[in-house]
């Protein structure tokens, strides 16, 4: 009965209140599963880079790293595009729903391949914890829970964190401090033992020039990871 009425109320409140896509902006049905119509996620073009022999696009940009296995994207990222529009609210609207929408879609893309085979753990590109606190999220950890629901791997959130040189900091004002956070941060790890000769499936939001990612392997190559896979949502070409 209680069921009944909550999914009545809810159908009146659709009428009144449409759900709009986080892409499109068009009125999501109820039927729906995510906040991103069903348009935009089948209609945005794929990269289907797991498909492709190595190293493929992606893989490209992050070569010189003997334990890199695979890494692929879901879709291309276009400026102006679907994709980024979608991005941008996850990162900077407050919607981290979305990131849990997007890694999920992915994962149900993604579960038929042998694309997730043999992973130890889950580890999502940290953020420096005052830009995390400021956020209240980390995008890429909203990204691996949307993961986890269809691929239930383990995450740790200690295998890759992102801290700052402390020395170059103390002599910088407030707002310099903030401004410098991204090229002042430094990846490292406070637990060795679940990289080393570990399986890891890294994951990211988007992938641009690869640099942010490349600094993560470095951290995963000095700890003797044994096998890395990268999975993001987006490629920009
Ligand atoms: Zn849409």
């Amino acid at each position: 009965m209680y069921s009944q009425m909550k999914s009545y109320i809810e159908s009146v409140l659709h009428l009144v209140y449409p759900n709009v896509c986080f892409g499109c902006k068009q009125p999501l049905l109820l039927s729906e599963p995510y906040k991103i119509c069903t348009s935009c996620l089948t209609k945005t073009e794929k990269t289907d880079f797991h498909l492709k022999d190595f190293p493929n696009d992606m893989e490209a940009k992050l070569l010189g790293f003997p334990f890199l296995k695979r890494a692929t994207a879901l879709f291309y990222f276009d400026k102006k595009g679907t994709i980024q529009s979608i991005i941008h609210s996850l990162k900077y609207e407050n919607k981290p729903f979305l990131g849990e929408d997007l890694g999920n879609f992915m994962a149900n893309s993604l579960k038929e391949s042998n694309f997730f085979d043999n992973i130890d753990y889950l580890v999502p590109v940290p953020m420096h914890p005052k830009k995390e606190r400021l956020r209240g999220y980390n995008q890429a950890v909203m990204i691996l829970k949307g993961i986890q629901k269809v691929i239930p791997l383990p995450y740790h959130k200690e295998i890759l964190v992102k801290t700052e040189h402390t020395l170059t900091q103390t002599r910088k004002n407030r707002l310099q401090r903030i401004l410098s956070l991204s090229e002042k941060s430094i990846f490292d790890t406070l637990s060795p033992e679940k990289i080393e000769n570990k399986n890891v499936l890294l994951i990211d939001d988007i992938i641009t020039t690869g640099s942010t990612l490349i600094k993560c392997m470095e951290v995963l190559e000095k700890y003797g990871c044994k096998t890395c896979k990268i999975l993001t949502i987006g490629f920009a070409r």
